[in-house]
């Protein structure tokens, strides 16, 4: 499956093979301080599953993780993770209903608790390099 995650003013288009790694809401101190936001939906993929088939979107780094933004609407499209093995896009911008959340990752930051069905972990799952020890709402 090829599936295309669009900018909000459509410049930009990123191409995505395959099923994504995981999919959450990330509530890192580096996502709450470049977005203005309590957390962001985080889809995760391998590396070279994501490609760019349109614009000439700009990357810059404000604490850890360098961000790819749109050039025109300064949307952030995806992120790099020093070391990691993958990419992690901005879950607002896949086709619709192709964001399913499955956690909330990074809780240990979070400007408050959010209070739903899924798991709230500390840091990150086991699986993707974390402790799995989770928050206590
Ligand atoms: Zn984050
Ligand atoms: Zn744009």
């Amino acid at each position: 499956m090829t599936q295309e995650a669009k900018c909000p003013c459509g410049e930009t288009t990123l191409s995505i093979d395959g099923e994504p790694i995981g999919q959450f809401f990330c509530h890192c101190d580096d996502c709450q301080a470049v977005a203005g936001a309590a957390y962001l939906p985080i889809s995760l993929y391998p590396r070279d599953a994501v490609k760019i088939t349109a614009g000439e979107p700009v990357q810059w780094t404000y604490k850890t993780n360098p961000r790819t933004r749109c050039k025109t609407c300064g949307t952030v499209m995806f992120s790099e993770p020093p070391g990691a093995p993958f990419i992690a896009v901005k879950g607002n911008l896949l086709p619709e209903g192709q964001f399913k959340p499955s956690s909330h990752v990074m809780c240990q930051y979070a400007v408050r608790p959010v209070v739903d069905d899924l798991p709230h972990f500390k840091g990150f799952p086991a699986a993707f390099g974390g402790s799995d020890e989770m928050m206590d709402w």
